[in-house]
């Protein structure tokens, strides 16, 4: 499914939320790199998705009522075996079902597991003068606690996201700090950009929210991304 037929199927269905592998098959056709994901519905489905993805893998639930997925114990990560995943699944439906009882459980997200890099936050918000709007920030306490975040109104430049960038306080980190490597400015550039264009492109989305991004000495994945509709 394309972008606008990703957001009809879920109007069509009530929903005002895209699952998360909605969202990331729409960021993907905009060329932002993500895992891969599989739904699966039962145990066998999620080992069979695991080993056509290939370990390690994280499962998480899949659920248009579940918004914070590990707050009801909806994700598990890095997950190397078979039983592992068996074992995953069911603790997974368990939470959910002891922690959000009235959420409907539509299955299991298999996806690959991302290997540790620098978190990122990149969101997209409609602000009610200037449209669509870029945000970015790193991800944990610099966002939550600091409020480190810089905003750019799409549609963005390169120098509008280079400077969005180094704006940030916490921008040292991502230079290479204290022996990290520094990471991809030009991939991130880029997702910066792709992110506002989604923004340009479908009125219906009234904000994404891309946390984490992990990125890396070379390239970046999306790991999480929620889209909300108006
Ligand atoms: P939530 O709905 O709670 O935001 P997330 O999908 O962001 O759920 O998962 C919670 C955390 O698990 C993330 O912040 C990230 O640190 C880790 N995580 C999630 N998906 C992956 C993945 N595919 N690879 C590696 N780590 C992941
Ligand atoms: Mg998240």
């Amino acid at each position: 499914m394309n972008p606008s037929e990703i957001i009809a199927h879920a109007k069509e269905k009530g929903r005002k939320l895209l699952l998360e592998h909605e969202a990331k098959s729409l960021i993907s056709h905009y060329g932002i790199p993500t895992t891969k994901v599989k739904v699966a519905e039962s145990e066998e489905d999620a080992v069979r998705a695991a080993n056509e993805i290939g370990y390690p893998v994280v499962l998480k639930i899949v659920s248009p009522e579940v918004i914070h997925k590990s707050d009801v114990g909806g994700v598990k990560v890095n997950l190397k075996s078979e039983e592992e995943v068996e074992n995953a699944y069911k603790s997974i439906v368990n939470s959910v079902k002891e922690n959000a009882p009235n959420a409907r459980i539509v299955g299991v997200l298999v996806q690959e597991f991302a290997p540790p890099g620098l978190e990122l936050i990149i969101g997209l918000i409609r602000d009610p003068q200037f449209g669509p709007t870029v945000m970015f920030g790193l991800g944990g306490i610099f966002v939550e606690v600091y409020k480190d975040i810089s905003f750019r109104v799409a549609p963005l430049v390169e120098m509008d996201a280079d400077s969005m960038i180094k704006e940030i306080k916490a921008y040292k980190l991502l230079t290479g700090f204290r022996g990290m490597k520094p990471v991809d400015l030009n991939a991130l550039k880029d997702t910066l950009i792709r992110a506002g264009q989604i923004g340009l492109d479908s009125d219906e989305i009234a904000e994404m929210d891309l946390n984490p991004v992990i990125a890396y000495p070379d390239g970046l994945k999306v790991v999480d991304a929620r889209i909300i509709l108006r």
